[in-house]
């Protein structure tokens, strides 16, 4: 990067927010996708202001910027491919306002998902979307992403929480979107296109978030099967009748991975697991669990059933629920995660593909994930020392993702697509839809400076 752009930044954040030493560089130079790409400096702002003159400097010199949150991203999304600058938000982690009467928030992007939730707690107040990475990720992230979790079934994800943006654009104009209101359809929704838009239309930085009333009771189900079609099959027939706030999947890997960590013993003929959740208000939540319990009795297919007796207990399920992602390396050193959605009552026809690949490309391939959405996350298992193994694994990837678009699905219900799934974007998009797209980017960023080489 030339001295006198690098100059230019210091001026804007100070001396101590600029960073090109190459160990701190290193930092920033990869996310959940274990590739690496180093950037040229990385800026820490501070506000707005400083990210409009960043932008208004970029342009002026055609810099790349590639903003980033936590770098918890599974589709390399905040990887600075093409050099430049990155901009870590993660220091911009205000919580500006919580107006209780109108149940909202707004927040700078760099504030960590559990933080806000944690916060709104005591106030009887909740931010429903709950990626598995809520420790970690930011909320500027969550929305480039359209982030979700296991209660995106009962509550969406959060793209149905979000009324509102500031943006900087790749100019640095400061563009407001949205509303502080529950309704409002004044001109194009501005802000469902940035929502998802991984860092490629603008900086993301003021966020108005609409919130519910904190559920405060809740149950927890287990549900047991030795076919894992069975329990696949059970999910469409459930919803039918009930709103659980999750409805989680796990095959028989990858129970196998987390068994010794569930509070219940399991048969052995187990081969697949359901974790069901109702919650709400006590009242509603014990007349919810009686009438699931009710059509729980009515399915002779579940080979076993659990409810957990306590809070310890429901810990213990969704510690093992989430432990069951980092476990997946004692299979093999690497994976290929795809987060792959298809109507909920394809998910039979989808586990019986992973199967299929599986023996077919003699990879371990395993599924769990949000079954109440269709979204089912597939781990394909190598090691990536392997070129036989990165091969195969390649070919199954492409393989699977047809099949998902045979099924009606599509390739990433909240990852996005970033880098990882850039090469496979016209299996599921026309090419009408594509040109529009790539329009539309252009539009925005007509000099190809934000985030350049993610989606397209
Ligand atoms: C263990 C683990 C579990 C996970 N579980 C889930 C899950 O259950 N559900 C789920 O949806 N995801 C999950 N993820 C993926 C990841 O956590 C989410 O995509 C999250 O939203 C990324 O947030 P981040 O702050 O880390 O963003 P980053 O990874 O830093 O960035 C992600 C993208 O957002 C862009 N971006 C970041 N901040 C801004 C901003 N302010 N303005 C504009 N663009 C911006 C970046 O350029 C990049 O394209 C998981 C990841 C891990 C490692």
């Amino acid at each position: 990067m030339d001295s006198h752009i690098i100059e230019a930044l210091t001026k804007i954040v100070g001396p101590d927010r600029l960073e090109v030493a190459a160990e701190e560089l290193q930092c920033y130079s990869y996310d959940g996708t274990a590739q690496e790409y180093l950037p040229e400096a990385v800026a820490f702002p501070t506000s707005t202001e400083q990210i409009s003159r960043i932008m208004a400097l970029a342009t002026r010199h055609g810099l790349p910027v590639v903003p980033r949150g936590a770098g918890s991203g599974m589709t390399g999304g905040s990887l600075p491919v093409a050099g430049g600058l990155v901009l870590a938000l993660a220091g911009m982690n205000r919580i500006l306002e919580i107006d209780q009467d109108n149940q909202l928030a707004i927040v700078e992007p760099g504030v960590i998902t559990g933080n806000l939730r944690e916060t709104l707690a005591p106030l009887g107040l909740y931010y429903p979307p709950d990626p598995a990475s809520l420790k970690f990720c930011t909320l500027g992230g969550n929305v480039a992403e359209c982030a979700g979790g296991p209660s995106a079934v009962k509550y969406g994800v959060t793209r149905d929480y979000v009324l509102g943006l500031e943006v900087v654009l790749a100019d640095g104009r400061i563009l407001t979107t949205g509303t502080q209101t529950r309704k409002g359809v004044v001109g194009y929704d501005l802000t469902r296109l940035f929502i998802g838009s991984e860092g490629t239309l603008g900086i993301i930085t003021k966020i108005i978030l609409r919130l519910t009333g904190l559920p405060t009771a809740r149950r927890t189900f287990l549900l047991l099967f030795d076919d894992m079609s069975r329990a696949a099959g059970l999910v469409a027939h459930m919803l039918r009748e009930h709103t659980p706030s999750t409805l989680e999947y796990l095959d028989h890997t990858a129970l196998s991975l987390v068994a010794d960590q569930l509070p219940c013993r399991l048969p052995e003929t187990t081969r697949a697991m359901l974790l069901v959740e109702v919650d709400g208000d006590p009242q509603s939540v014990a007349l919810q669990a009686s009438r699931l319990d009710d059509f729980l009795d009515q399915h002779p297919e579940i080979l076993a059933r659990f409810q957990a007796e306590n809070a310890e207990q429901v810990t213990d399920l969704w510690q093992a629920r989430r432990a069951v992602s980092p476990a997946a390396f004692n299979l093999r050193p690497d994976k290929i995660s795809e987060d792959v959605v298809v109507p909920r009552s394809k998910i039979p026809q989808l586990v019986a593909c992973t199967e299929e690949l599986s023996r077919r490309y003699g990879l371990p391939i395993f599924t769990f994930g949000h079954a109440g959405d269709g979204n089912i996350h597939v781990n394909i298992m190598l090691d990536r020392e392997d070129g036989g193994e990165v091969e195969r694994a390649n070919r199954a990837k492409k393989e699977l993702f047809r099949e998902v678009i045979a099924l009606h699905g599509t390739l990433s219900g909240e990852h996005g697509v970033g880098l990882t799934k850039a090469p496979f974007l016209d299996l599921e998009l026309s090419e009408t839809s594509l040109a529009l797209q790539r329009q539309l980017k252009n539009l925005f960023d007509p000099l190809n400076i934000l985030n350049p080489g993610k989606i397209f």
